[in-house]
C-alpha cells in the first residue's frame, strides 16, 4: 500500500489496529523518517490508547487502551543485554500489544510469530507500507 500524507499513514495504522488482539507483537522496519512512529500513533489511536509517557522510560511508551499497549523505540538501545537488564522482556509476554521499532536490536528475545510492518520512503510525502502476517523474525 502507498500513502501520500501523514494523515493517510495514521489512517492505515488505525485500520490495522482492528486486526490486533491481546498478546500480539508487531515489529516495525524502515529507516529513520520512514513513518514507523506515525503509523504507530494511528494504531494507538485505533486501540483507544491514552498516553502515559514516562520520562524515565525513554525506550518505552505505555498506553492504556482496550488492552495495555507497549510501544518500544529501541533505536538508542545498546544491545539485547540492556533490554533484558531493564526487565523489558516481561512486557513482550505480558498479554498486552507490543509495537516495536528497531526490534533488530533484540532479535533473540522476540516472541515467535510477530507481525511485521515495513515502511519505505518513496518521496517527500509518499511512503510504501507493507504488512506481513505472523512471520518469525
Ligand atoms: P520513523 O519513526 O520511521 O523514524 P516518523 O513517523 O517519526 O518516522 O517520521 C516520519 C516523518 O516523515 C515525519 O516528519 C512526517 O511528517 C514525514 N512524512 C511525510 N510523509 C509521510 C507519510 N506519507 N507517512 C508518514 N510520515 C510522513
Ligand atoms: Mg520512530
Amino acid at each position: 500500500m502507498r500513502t501520500q500524507s501523514v494523515e493517510e499513514t495514521l489512517d492505515l495504522g488505525r485500520a490495522f489496529a482492528k486486526r490486533l488482539n491481546s498478546g500480539d507483537c508487531v515489529c516495525f522496519f524502515g529507516d529513520l523518517g520512514a513513518g514507523k512512529t506515525t503509523f504507530i500513533k494511528g494504531v494507538v489511536a485505533g486501540l483507544g490508547g491514552e498516553g502515559v509517557n514516562s520520562p524515565t522510560f525513554v525506550y518505552l511508551n505505555i498506553y492504556e487502551g482496550q488492552v495495555p499497549i507497549y510501544h518500544f523505540d529501541l533505536y538508542r538501545l545498546r544491545d539485547e543485554e540492556q533490554f533484558l537488564e531493564m526487565g523489558f522482556d516481561e512486557f513482550l509476554f505480558g498479554g498486552g500489544i507490543c509495537l516495536i521499532e528497531w526490534s533488530e536490536r533484540i532479535a533473540g528475545s522476540l516472541p515467535p510469530n510477530c507481525l511485521q510492518v515495513t515502511l519505505s520512503h518513496l518521496g517527500k510525502s509518499e511512503r510504501e507500507v507493507a504488512i506481513h502476517e505472523k512471520v518469525s523474525v
